[in-house]
This record gives structure tokens, sequence and C-alpha cells, in this order.
């Protein structure tokens, strides 16, 4: 194994991991859906891209009592459809254009209607407008399903326009005052971690990192968000330099906006 790879963190039993075939750069190995058991029916957290296999999977582990999805993005949602077909269970979303058969998410803070375990809603807008953890509490055990706020590894693409710079640092200093230590850490793509609270620090940390070299890159003499690129994220791989622009072009507005 790569000792850079965090050792693997053991679920619990009513809490299973099933990962789309769906590889990328922006998906790590692919998409994580999640699947929590209840005595009233499975509750399935991004059924993931449209991969029949991958969904058979999933609808496969039981009658499933609703879906929720994190965000927009296709890489979660667009099974979406063929799987409430399939299982007849309402999808819920922040977004009301998503939802079929169900409500929309809300209000911030919210618990959605679950036995067995506790599901709270946690607006966290910034990698999309309509981005939202989950947290579990389930006995003694938390987690945090934190959609692509918080990945696995690396960090997460502010996607802007839609995603926000200063939306998004705002989810995570909500996120820090949530998390306890022992909040697991149950992201859409790469290795389940143990401590949620501790990607976060990273993620601030980083993302103070990156302002700091983006107004440095300004200052010397960089204007558009490619040639930020090329100085910021000359230790990046290239084909990953165009999500790097979006998230750039999202600290430039970011900036901009602080004046
Ligand atoms: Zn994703």
């Amino acid at each position: 194994m790569n000792p850079a790879e965090p050792d693997p963190v053991p679920l619990p039993e009513w809490c299973q991991l099933v990962r789309a075939a769906n590889p990328g750069p922006m998906t790590l190995e692919g998409t994580n859906t999640y699947v929590l058991a209840t005595t009233r029916g499975n509750i399935i957290v991004d059924p993931g891209p449209l991969i029949e296999e991958h969904l058979c999977a999933v609808s496969g582990l039981g009658p499933v009592l609703f879906t929720v999805l994190t965000h927009h993005h296709l890489d979660h949602t667009e099974g979406a459809a063929w799987f409430h077909e399939v299982t007849g269970a309402p999808v819920r979303a922040q977004d009301p254009s998503l939802c079929i058969d169900g409500d929309p998410l809300a209000p911030d803070g919210a618990y959605l209607d679950t036995p067995d375990l506790q599901l709270r809603l946690i607006h966290t807008p910034g990698h999309t407008a309509d981005s939202i953890c989950l947290e579990i509490t389930r006995g003694t055990w938390r987690g945090l399903l934190s959609g692509d706020t918080l990945l696995g590894r690396g960090t997460t693409v502010v996607a802007h326009p839609d995603g926000q710079l200063g939306a998004y640092l705002e989810s995570l200093a909500k996120l820090r005052a949530v998390l306890g230590p022992d909040h697991v850490l149950l992201p859409a793509h790469g290795p389940v971690r143990a401590s949620a609270a501790a990607v976060v620090e990273q993620y601030i940390a980083h993302r103070q990192a990156r302002l700091d070299e983006v107004r440095a890159a300004r200052m010397a003499g960089a204007q558009t968000a490619r040639q930020v690129v090329e100085i910021v994220y000359s230790d990046v791989d290239p084909s990953l330099w165009p999500a790097a622009e979006r998230t750039v072009a999202a600290a430039l507005d970011y900036l901009d906006a602080a004046g």
C-alpha cells in the first residue's frame, strides 16, 4: 500500500460504502455511495453515476427508505432517476429540481425523519451553491457525510461561479464549530477518514496558504486565472489545471470582493 494512503477506517455494520466504477482526476477512485441500514429500509446517500451495475449493487442491499443527494453534480445524481424507478423511494436534495417524489431538504440544522439514527442537515455552500453535509449520530457513533465539501484525500474544487470561495470558507468554519474529535469523515470520493475535524483544519490551512500564493502571484504580475495557475499550481499535474483555473477564478473573485 502507498505509505501516503491513510489506513482504512472500519465502518459500523449498518453503514456500507459502495464505490462506483467512475474513477478520474475529479472523482478519485470513483463516487462513494453510502447505504445506511435502518429498520424501515436503507437510506442511500448519492446513488452516483448512471452505471447500472453500481445501482443494482446498491438497490440489491435491500428496500430503500429514501435517497439523499449531497449536490447536483452528475457523478452524484445521474443515476437518481433510474434508482428511483427501480426502488420507488423518494429522492431528496437541497435543490427542488433534483427531488423526485420527495421534499427539498431544509432548513439548515433540521433533522431528517429517520428511524434508529439521527441525520442532521448542515448547509455547506462553496463547492457548489447547493452542497450539503449530513451529520450522523447513532448511539455513541458519530460521522459526517460530506459529499464533495471535504474529500478523503486531496482538496475539493470550488466550481466558480456556482461555487464561491467566501461561502466555502464560511462552510469550513461552520463545520469546525460542529465537529467533535470523534466524527468519522464519510466523503463522496476517496477513503473514509478517522477524523473529519482534522481534515477541516487541513482544508482551512490549505485554502489560506493558496490565497496567500494567489495574492503573491498577482503582486508578481499574473493577471488572468490561467496565469495565476501556471505560477501557483506549477507543482500540480497539468491535467488538473482546468479545475485549478476554476478554483483560482473563485479566489480572484473572493480577493476582489474583499478589496
Ligand atoms: Zn463528486
